[in-house]
C-alpha cells in the first residue's frame, strides 16, 4: 500500500474518526476483522456480497445470514456513513444532485447523471479541496478533511441503488460509470481513494464489478499521485485538469503549479499512458478573456499534438459572486478549431446540471451558508 502524499497544502488535523466500514478494507482484512469481532471469516464475504453485488442490500434481506444477527452485523460492517441531506434534480429527471452530510457535520455532494448509453455518477474524494484553483467554488472553502474509503464508496453505492430501484427517469438501470471530478484532489487523498477503485472495480463478492475502463480519476497534476496510479495496476482512465498551457497563468489558475510545471504533468501522463494504454484527457474549464485566446489554444496544439489525450473543453460554471464566467461562444469555436487544425481530438462538455449548481462545491456552499 502507498503512503499518503505530503500535501502543499496540508490536511487539518482529523476530526471523530469515521467509522470503520467493510469498504475501507481488502477482502482479506474484512475477513479478519469478522474474525477478531467473534464471528466467521466468511460473513465477511456474504457481507460484501450483500453491499456490492446487491449494492446495499437492506440487512432485512440477507436471507443467508442468521435473522437474528443480521441488524448487528450491519451495524457493525457496513454503518451508515452518508446521510441524504438534500437531492435536486433537473435535465427531466436525468441528473441528480444529492447533498450529504457524513459523521462529523460534514457536507459533500455527488451527481448523478443519465445518458442514453450510460449512467454516471461524479462522486467527492474530500471534503473541501486543499488546492485553491480561483475559480472554483470548492478551492474557495480549503480542505475540511480527507474522505475515508468507506465515505467515498458510500456515494457510489448508493447511485447504483438508485439506478437499480428506478429513481432515476427512464426506469431501472445499472451504474455504468464514475467519474472522481466531485469535490477534492483524488490523489491528495491516495490510499482512500485506491481502496475505492479496488471496490469498484473487483468482481463480486469483493467489488462492484466495474471495468476500470469506465472509471476517471481527475488530477490538477500531481506529479507524484500521478506516478503511484501508474505503479498500480489499474487502468483507470485520467484526466488532467490543466485549463491552461503555459505556466505563467498556470501558477494562478492551478497553484500547484508552482510544484510540477505544465511538462513535468504531461510527462506523467504520457508515462501513464504508455503503462496502461489508456488515452488521457485534458481538461481546460474555459474562462472569459482569460485562458480562452486563440494563441493559447495554439501552444496547446503544439504541446498534444503528437501526444495520446484527448481535450474536453469546459465551459466554465461561473460562481456566485465570481468575477471568472464562461467564454463567448465565438471563441469557444475558435479555440475548438485551433486545436483540430493539430490533430487534436476535442469536446465541449456537456454541461449538465447548470441550473442545480452543478460545479463541484457549489450546492455544499449554498447549504453552509445558510446554516
Ligand atoms: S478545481 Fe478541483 S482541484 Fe481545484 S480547488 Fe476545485 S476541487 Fe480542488
Amino acid at each position: 500500500m502507498s503512503e499518503e502524499i505530503t500535501l502543499v497544502f496540508d490536511e487539518p488535523p482529523q476530526r471523530k474518526k469515521a467509522p470503520q466500514h467493510i469498504a475501507d478494507l481488502d477482502s482479506e482484512a474484512r475477513k479478519e476483522w469478522a474474525k477478531a469481532a467473534g464471528y466467521q471469516g466468511f460473513r465477511a464475504s456474504q457481507i460484501a456480497n450483500h453491499y456490492f453485488s446487491h449494492v446495499g442490500a437492506p440487512a432485512g434481506e440477507w436471507s443467508d445470514i442468521p435473522a437474528d444477527q443480521r441488524e448487528e452485523l450491519s451495524a457493525l460492517f457496513t454503518p451508515k456513513l452518508i446521510e441524504l441531506v438534500r437531492s435536486i434534480s433537473c435535465d427531466n429527471g436525468m441528473t441528480r444532485k444529492d447533498l450529504w452530510r457524513l459523521h462529523d457535520g460534514v457536507l459533500v455532494e455527488s451527481v448523478l447523471m443519465r445518458y442514453t448509453d450510460r449512467t454516471t455518477v461524479c462522486i467527492s474524494s474530500q471534503a473541501g479541496c486543499g488546492m485553491n484553483c480561483p475559480f472554483c467554488a470548492t478551492g474557495q472553502a480549503g480542505l475540511t478533511r480527507n474522505l475515508t474509503a468507506g465515505e467515498i464508496t458510500e456515494q457510489i453505492v448508493a447511485a447504483a441503488r438508485s439506478c437499480e430501484l428506478g429513481e432515476m427517469t427512464g426506469g431501472p438501470t445499472r451504474l455504468s460509470n464514475i467519474v472522481f471530478m466531485g469535490m477534492g484532489e483524488p490523489l491528495a487523498n491516495y490510499n482512500a481513494v485506491l481502496q475505492t477503485l479496488r471496490n469498484v472495480t473487483a468482481p463480486n463478492p469483493d467489488g462492484l464489478g466495474i471495468s476500470a475502463r469506465s472509471v476517471t480519476v481527475s488530477t490538477v497534476g500531481l506529479v507524484n499521485g500521478i506516478e503511484k496510479l501508474t505503479a498500480e495496476d489499474i487502468p483507470v482512465t485520467l484526466a488532467v485538469s490543466l485549463h491552461t498551457p503555459d505556466d505563467e497563468l498556470r501558477n494562478t489558475l492551478v497553484p500547484i503549479n508552482s510544484r510540477w510545471k505544465v511538462k513535468e504533468v504531461l510527462a506523467a501522463a504520457d508515462a501513464y499512458e504508455r503503462k496502461t494504454g489508456r488515452r488521457y484527457s485534458i481538461e481546460y474549464a474555459l474562462i472569459r478573456d482569460i485562458n480562452d485566446q486563440a494563441w493559447r489554444a495554439d501552444l496547446l496544439g503544439r504541446l498534444l499534438k503528437n501526444r495520446n489525450s484527448h481535450v474536453n473543453l469546459i465551459p466554465l460554471n461561473p460562481t456566485p459572486g465570481s468575477k471568472w464566467t464562461a467564454s463567448r461562444r465565438e471563441d469557444e469555436a475558435e479555440f475548438v478549431r485551433v486545436l483540430e487544425s493539430y490533430g487534436v481530438p476535442v469536446t465541449v462538455r456537456d454541461t449538465r446540471g447548470r441550473e442545480i449548481d452543478g460545479a463541484c462545491g457549489q450546492l455544499a456552499a449554498a447549504e453552509s451558508a445558510q446554516q
